[in-house]
C-alpha cells in the first residue's frame, strides 16, 4: 500500500492492530463516531463539564478557538512532559504532551489562533488536556456539513502518530487518488429493492458527511450490505440447502407414545406444551426436516416436550439422541427419563466422559444394532465412533452451550439428516436467531405448569446480611432447601475457589443444625454429581456451588437462591440461576447480594432482575446492554465475517429488510449461479474469506 506520508512502520502498526492491508480496508474503516465540529466551546464552560465527569466515563470531548500563551518543558526521563497555557478571551487551560515532544514544540508556535480538539480531565484539581488536536483556522477540517468523523485507534496507533485525525488525512488523500468510484458489490437490481445509495456515494459519505440526512443514508446503505451478506449466507446454507429438502417422515402416534400419555403422565400438560407437541409432530411428519428452535422460560416443562417428541421417533422406528451441555444434565435427564417411561418398554441409555471402557463399549454395540431407542449424553454423543443404526431425532437442551459447529457435526450423523429440536431457556431475540441459525423455526412454551408462585427477588448490600440468615434458616426450618451461588471465572479463579470454600465453611458454621453440599467446576465429575445427588436427594439442605447448577437442575423443593457477589454476573446468567427455584407450589426467592459499589451496568441488571421475571425482556435487556456476544461467546464465531457498522442489537429493521431482500433472490437462485447475481456471490466468497481475528470485534 503506497500512501503519501505512510511509510513501512506506519504501515505494519495499521495491519497489526486494526487488519488494515488495503485502500479498500482503509475504507472500510468506518468512523465510531461523528462530532459537530461548528460548535465551538469556552473555557469556561469546561467546568460544567467536570461536574458531569464524575458520573460519567469521562468528560466528552471539546473544540475550543484560542491561542497558546507558552510552553514548558517539566520534569525528567520518563517523567518528562511539555505543557502549555491555551487561553481564548474567557480563561486558561492546560495542555500536555507526554510524548512526541520535540515533534510538538516544533509543530505549535504561540500566539497563532488554532482550533483545538480535545478531552478534557481533571489532574490535581486542574483542568488539562492531553494530545489535543490543533489546527490552524484555515486548515480545520470538518467536511461541508461540519460533521466531522472519529475514528477508533488503539495505544500503538497513536504511538505511530495513527490518530484520528491522521486516519481521516489518509482517507481523504485515498479518495482524491482514486480514478474510478468505488466498486459497487450489490447489483443494481439489490440496491433498488432497498432504497439505497450506491457503495461510493455511502462510502464518501460515511467519512466526510455532505449532510445529516447523507450520513443516515451512507450508514443505513452500510449496515444493510453487511446484513444482506450475512443473511445471504446463512439463508443459503440452511433454508435453500439441498441437504434440509429430505426428511425421515415420523406418521405413527403408536403405543409408547399414548401408553405414556395415558397411563405415566404424572400431570396434565400446560396448553402450551400440548400446542408445541402438535406443532413438532406436524413438522416430523412434513417430510422435510424439522429444525426448530424450542424457547421455553425456566420450568417450563421443556423436558417432558422433549420426551414426547423421542417418544414420536421411537414408535416410528427411530432412535433419538438426547444431548445436555454438562455431565450433571444429562444424569439428571436420564434419571427423570426413566423414571418416567417405567413399563412402557423403551431402551434409555446414559453416555458420558465418565462412562466406564467395558459399559461404553457393550453400549455402543448396542446402540449400532439399534437396542437403545433413546441415548441421552453429553458432549461425549458427537465423537466419531458413536455410531446409530436409526437416528432420527436429535434433541438438544440449553442450546447456547453449543457451537454452531457442534450441532453440525450431530445433523451430519446420517445420509438423511435427522431432525433436530435444539431447546433453551434463554430466549434469542428474534434478530440473532434469524442470524445464527437461518431458517429455525420457533417454538414457544410462553406458560409455567400451574401453581406456580413467580420468585421473588430482593437485593441487599452483603454488608446487611444478619437479617438475612434469620430469613433463611426460617425457610429451612420449613423443610425447604436453598441454593448458595459464588461467581467463579477462570482469570480469578483462585480467589474465586477461596471465596467459594470460606463460603462453604461460614456456611456450614452459620447452619450448624443442617447439611451443606459443595459442588464446582474444577472437582471430578463423579465427586461432582455424587454431591449433587446429596442435594437433589434431600440428603443435604443447602448447596454452595458456582454457576455448574445453573443450567436445568431441577429440585422442586429448594426455595431460596442467594447469589454472592451478584453484581458479577451477566443478567442471563442470574435470570438463570434464579430459575432454579420456583418450581415447587411454594413461595421462592432470589437473594441478589452485591458487594461495594457496584457499577452503573451492574445497577442495571439487578434492577432489571428485581423489576421482572420475564426471560424475554430479560434477553432483550441483556442484548442492548451487552450485544449479541454476552448471550453467547461462541455467536460471533457463528457467523461468516466480523460485523463493521451493523449492530444485531440495533438493526433488526434493516435485518429484516436485508433478509427478504435476500430470500427473494435465493427463491429463485438458491445456488446463486445465475449471471444477474454474480456478483453478489463473488463478493459473499471474497467476505468470507477476509473473516479477520479479534480487533474489529472489540466494538
Ligand atoms: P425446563 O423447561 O426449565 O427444562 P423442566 O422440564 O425441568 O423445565 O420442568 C420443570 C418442572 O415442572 C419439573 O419438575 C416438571 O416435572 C414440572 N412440570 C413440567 N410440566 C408440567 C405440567 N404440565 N404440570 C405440572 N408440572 C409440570
Ligand atoms: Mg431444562
Amino acid at each position: 500500500m503506497y500512501l503519501p506520508g505512510i511509510g513501512p512502520r506506519k504501515a505494519d502498526v495499521l495491519k497489526r492492530e486494526a487488519g488494515i492491508s488495503s485502500f479498500e480496508d482503509m475504507l472500510h474503516y468506518f468512523p465510531f463516531k461523528y462530532i459537530d465540529r461548528r460548535k465551538i466551546n469556552k473555557i469556561s464552560d469546561i467546568r460544567s463539564f467536570t461536574e458531569q465527569a464524575r458520573t460519567d466515563a469521562g468528560m466528552p470531548y471539546i473544540q475550543l478557538k484560542g491561542k497558546i500563551v507558552n510552553f514548558k518543558t517539566v520534569g525528567e526521563g520518563y517523567k518528562r512532559r511539555m505543557t502549555a497555557t491555551f487561553a481564548d478571551d474567557t480563561g486558561t487551560v492546560d495542555l500536555v504532551w507526554f510524548k512526541n515532544i520535540k515533534a510538538v514544540s516544533n509543530a505549535y508556535k504561540v500566539e497563532t489562533e488554532y482550533i483545538l480538539f480535545g478531552k478534557p480531565a481533571l489532574f490535581n484539581g486542574r483542568i488539562n488536556i492531553a494530545h489535543p488536536e490543533l489546527e490552524t483556522e484555515n486548515r480545520f477540517f470538518g467536511g461541508e456539513a461540519g460533521i466531522q468523523g472519529q475514528y477508533t485507534t488503539t495505544e500503538a496507533m497513536k504511538n505511530a502518530f495513527l490518530h484520528s485525525r491522521a486516519i481521516q488525512k489518509i482517507i481523504i488523500s485515498i479518495l482524491e487518488q482514486m480514478k474510478e468510484p468505488v466498486a459497487e458489490t450489490l447489483t443494481t437490481e439489490v440496491i433498488r429493492s432497498a432504497h439505497t445509495i450506491s457503495l461510493d456515494e455511502a462510502i464518501r459519505n460515511i467519512h466526510f458527511p455532505t449532510s445529516a440526512t447523507a450520513l443516515d443514508r451512507a450508514e443505513y446503505r452500510l449496515k444493510f450490505e453487511e446484513l444482506f451478506f450475512l443473511q445471504l449466507n446463512i439463508l443459503q446454507v440452511t433454508k435453500f440447502s439441498e441437504k434440509r429438502i429430505g426428511g425421515f417422515r415420523f406418521t405413527t402416534v403408536g403405543h409408547c407414545f399414548n401408553t405414556f400419555y395415558r397411563k405415566n403422565l404424572p400431570f396434565e400438560l400446560t396448553d402450551a406444551q400440548k400446542r408445541v407437541v402438535r406443532e413438532i409432530r406436524a413438522d416430523m411428519n412434513s417430510g422435510r426436516q424439522m429444525n426448530r428452535l424450542l424457547q421455553g422460560d425456566v420450568g417450563s416443562g421443556k423436558t417432558l416436550v422433549a420426551l414426547l417428541s423421542a417418544l414420536i421417533a421411537v414408535d416410528s422406528g427411530y432412535q433419538t439422541a438426547i444431548m445436555a451441555p454438562t455431565e450433571i444434565l444429562s444424569q439428571q435427564h436420564y434419571s427423570t427419563v426413566t423414571q418416567l417411561l417405567k413399563g412402557i418398554g423403551v431402551n434409555v441409555c446414559l453416555l458420558t466422559g465418565s462412562t466406564k471402557k467395558k459399559e461404553r463399549e457393550t453400549l455402543l454395540t448396542a446402540l449400532a444394532a439399534g437396542e437403545i431407542h433413546i441415548l441421552i449424553g453429553t458432549h461425549a454423543l458427537i465423537e466419531s465412533n458413536v455410531v446409530f443404526s436409526r437416528l432420527g431425532l436429535v434433541i438438544i437442551d440449553e442450546q447456547h452451550r453449543f457451537g454452531v459447529e457442534q450441532r453440525s457435526r450431530l445433523r451430519d450423523k446420517n445420509e438423511t439428516p435427522p431432525h433436530v429440536l435444539v431447546m433453551t431457556a434463554t430466549p434469542i431475540p428474534r434478530t440473532l436467531a434469524m442470524t445464527f441459525y437461518g431458517d429455525l423455526d420457533v417454538s414457544i412454551i410462553d406458560q409455567l405448569p400451574p401453581g406456580r408462585k413467580p420468585v421473588k427477588t430482593i437485593h441487599i448490600s452483603s454488608s446487611n446480611r444478619e437479617n438475612l440468615c434469620r430469613s433463611v434458616r426460617r425457610q429451612l426450618q420449613q423443610g425447604r432447601q436453598i441454593y448458595i451461588v459464588y461467581p467463579m471465572i477462570e482469570e480469578s479463579s483462585k480467589m474465586d475457589l477461596k471465596n467459594l470454600t470460606d463460603g462453604f465453611e461460614t456456611t456450614k458454621k452459620t447452619y450448624p443444625e443442617y447439611r451443606v453440599s459443595m459442588i464446582h467446576g474444577k472437582m471430578k465429575p463423579a465427586e461432582k454429581n455424587g454431591e449433587m445427588q446429596r442435594f437433589v436427594s434431600g440428603e443435604t439442605q443447602i448447596l454452595v456451588a458456582t454457576t455448574v447448577i445453573e443450567v436445568g437442575v431441577n429440585v422442586p423443593n429448594a426455595t431460596v437462591m442467594m447469589i454472592e457477589n451478584a453484581e458479577r454476573f451477566g443478567l442471563s446468567q442470574l435470570h438463570q440461576l434464579r430459575g432454579r427455584t420456583g418450581r415447587g407450589a411454594s413461595q421462592s426467592f432470589c437473594i441478589l447480594l452485591t458487594d461495594g459499589e457496584p457499577s452503573e451496568n451492574a445497577r442495571r441488571r439487578i434492577e432489571i432482575m428485581t423489576e421482572t421475571n420475564d426471560g424475554f425482556l430479560i434477553a432483550e435487556e441483556d442484548l442492548k446492554m451487552n450485544g449479541p456476544g454476552d448471550i453467547d461467546g461462541t455467536q460471533q464465531r457463528g457467523i461468516p465475517f466480523n460485523l463493521k457498522i451493523a449492530k444485531l442489537s440495533h438493526d433488526g429493521q434493516i435485518l429484516n429488510i436485508a433478509r427478504d431482500i435476500a430470500t427473494g433472490i435465493l427463491e429463485h437462485d438458491p445456488t446463486l449461479t445465475k449471471e444477474e447475481n454474480a456478483p453478489l456471490n463473488s463478493h459473499l466468497q471474497k467476505m468470507k474469506k477476509q473473516k479477520k481475528a479479534g480487533w474489529f470485534m472489540i466494538s
